[in-house]
């Protein structure tokens, strides 16, 4: 942040009385990571920040320090909407259009309060005060460090503000396994560490909590439903409703999946298509390496977006139907993929 936005974010953090935190739907490590770090922040400088997600969040972040003190606006629609009428301000994290909280979309968009981006998709289009938009940067936590760190208060903050910065910037880059050669990163992982988190353990509370039946759908899904394009580098999966009631899914249980395909050697674009639970309805997640742009073939096919190598759409038709368009889309960027 240049100076003047850094004291204009002071002013409005010590100033404003009603704040709300808030992050895109199906919320990830990264979104509720920013707003549990940015909710123990503002509980530091004297805040009672409330903190909102849209829907459910996976069963595998519920482990998160204060997790249980975040809102769902799905469940409690009454209580946000009279505090985002009296708020004086919002702070917008992990997405880059309130189209991406869903339901809470016109809540948002009417509130009368100062809004704050903290954000790292392309193409910022909140209408915000202060915008920390940086596409560049490995998660929203990251921003979320930078922001306290420069507003002067990490020293303040303890574990409820490490663990929740280190699991969002952990999760964005898969254990730090993409996206994550930017070296800034380790500074802050270090200076994480000095509030004593237990980095090993963040680690496993995130990726080995899982129930048996998801590693079995695991095993299920890369056995039987999933289709290797060889010529092109590319491949897609199904998980249908069947397969998730099956075994026993729950929200998060798909997480990860996604990347293994491009455990296959010279494999550069990975697309998982999973069945809605109960709208016809198809959830698409992509994932690329190197140069290729999944968020191109997520806009120009799934009817969404994202970042270069991990994006993301839906599309309201049956399985059949979006095997179909993953073939032609397949097809359509062959000459990138080869
Ligand atoms: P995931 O596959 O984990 O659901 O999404 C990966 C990334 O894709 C997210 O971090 C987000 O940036 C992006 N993304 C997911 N769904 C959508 C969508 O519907 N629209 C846009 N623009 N981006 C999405
Ligand atoms: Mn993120």
């Amino acid at each position: 942040m240049t100076e003047g936005e850094c004291s204009t974010l002071h002013s409005l953090f010590s100033q404003s009385e009603t704040i709300v935190l808030c992050c895109h739907q199906n919320a990830d490590g990264d979104a509720l990571g920013a707003v549990l770090a940015v909710g123990e922040m503002l509980r530091q400088m004297g805040k009672e920040p409330v903190m909102v997600a849209p829907d459910q969040y996976p069963d595998y972040l519920q482990w998160l320090p204060n997790s249980e003190r975040i809102v769902r606006y799905d469940k409690r629609k009454d209580y946000v909407d009279m505090v985002l009428k009296i708020a004086d301000l919002v702070v917008c994290m992990d997405f880059n259009t309130l189209a991406r909280t869903d339901q809470m979309e016109e809540a948002l968009k009417a509130s009368p309060a100062k809004k704050v981006l903290i954000d790292h998709h392309l193409d910022p289009d909140v209408d915000a005060v202060v915008k920390v938009s940086r596409p560049g940067a490995s998660s929203t936590c990251e921003l979320v460090f930078r922001v306290a760190w420069q507003l002067g208060v990490f020293e303040l903050l303890g574990k409820h503000f490490a663990i929740p910065v280190y699991c969002g910037m952990m999760t964005d880059t898969g254990g730090f396994t993409y996206n994550s050669s930017n070296s800034d990163i380790y500074f802050i992982i270090s200076q994480l560490l000095t509030k004593r988190i237990d980095k090993d353990k963040i680690y496993r509370n995130v990726y080995h909590n899982y129930s048996e039946h998801r590693l079995r759908m695991v095993g299920h899904v890369l056995c039987n439903c999933l289709v290797v394009d060889e010529e092109r580098h590319a491949a897609f999966y199904t998980l249908s409703r069947e397969d998730q009631k099956r075994f026993h899914f729950v929200k998060g249980d798909a997480e990860g999946l996604v990347n293994m395909p491009l455990q296959i050697k010279g494999l550069k674009l990975s697309i998982s298509l999973r069945e809605d639970t109960e709208k016809e309805m198809i959830w698409v997640s992509l994932r690329s390496v190197d140069n290729f742009p999944c968020n191109e073939v997520a806009a120009r096919f799934f009817n969404g977006g994202g970042h270069l190598n991990a994006s993301g759409g839906k599309l309201a038709c049956t399985m059949a139907e979006a095997v179909d368009i993953v073939k032609q889309a397949f097809v359509a960027f062959e000459d990138r993929l080869t």
